[in-house]
């Protein structure tokens, strides 16, 4: 297929998600038990293990609506067992001030990851800039924060690369936005049958749409690359555009198969396969 856009997602799909946030974990536990005002670790871990078990039980929810499973890296996996810790011990029970706080402590403890990239993000990047097509980045992190790690890398041909930050690919949009979004369908996805997968991401569609202004292209024309397959691929697949799931461990199988069916999906292990698809 030849395309004419490549949005990537960065952390995770380019990096080893767990490796960078080990010590926002850390942190962010102990803001949680001090919070509490005692050690609450064995708590913590019956939550962590319910939560591994079982993840298509658990969603990382904002406003109410489910955004992504809770398992899909670290970063969601704390911030669902720290909302579980609340409503266990009756803390923060008002649900704008627990999202305050919780998001004051997120951020406080965000400072404490590092940039671990992926061992082939350097080469498979590189290859992608040589077929000269537009690559964006689109990211939920700050822009300036995902520069500082792309720099890191000092990629070949690096500065045809450009960042879009703070896309909030979570939040479901609360107003009209135009035609085309405002009729778009939730996903069913076989093998997650307590619920649909929510597409209506407005801040997301914002960026999505601004790409595609901007370079001149179309959705059908798009391969969007990311490691979560609902806050990443599911508005885009439904828009049009071509999608690759980069898979871990921990990803559910239901992705995997799901966008391995779709004659417009593909996924791999290895970052590779994002190569494979152009
Ligand atoms: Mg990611």
């Amino acid at each position: 297929m030849a395309f004419k856009l490549v949005v990537l997602d960065f952390d995770g799909t380019f990096t080893d998600a767990e490796a960078e946030a080990a010590g926002f974990v850390e942190a962010f536990k102990a803001d949680v038990f001090d919070l509490l005002g005692r050690d609450v670790s064995q708590a913590w871990a019956q939550e962590e293990e319910a939560l591994r078990a079982n993840p298509s039980d658990y969603g990382w929810s904002n406003d109410g609506v489910i955004a992504a499973p809770a398992n899909a890296d670290p970063y969601l996996r704390v911030t669902v067992i720290a909302q579980n810790l609340c409503d266990r011990f009756a803390i923060l029970r008002s649900p704008a001030t627990r999202t305050e706080v919780l998001e004051a402590l997120y951020r406080k403890c965000y400072g404490l990851t590092e940039s671990v990239p992926r061992p082939d993000a350097k080469d498979v990047l590189e290859t992608l800039l040589d077929h000269q097509l537009p690559i964006v980045v689109v990211t939920n992190s700050r822009a300036d924060t995902v520069q500082a790690k792309i720099d890191g890398l000092a990629l070949r041909g690096g500065d045809r690369l450009t960042v879009i930050g703070n896309a909030r690919k979570f939040v479901m949009a609360s107003s009209p936005r135009d035609e085309l979004f405002d009729s778009l369908d939730d996903l069913a996805v076989p093998g997650l049958e307590r619920r649909k997968v929510a597409v209506r991401r407005g801040h997301y569609y914002d960026a999505l749409k601004r790409c595609w202004q901007e370079t001149g292209s179309t959705a059908a024309e798009t391969l969007v690359c990311g490691d979560i397959f609902e806050l990443d691929l599911a508005l885009p697949l439904t828009l049009g555009a071509h999608v690759h799931l980069i898979w871990h461990d921990e990803t559910p199988p239901y992705e995997v198969a799901f966008v391995d069916q779709h004659e417009r999906g593909g996924s791999s292990r290895e970052l590779a396969g994002i190569l494979a698809r152009l």
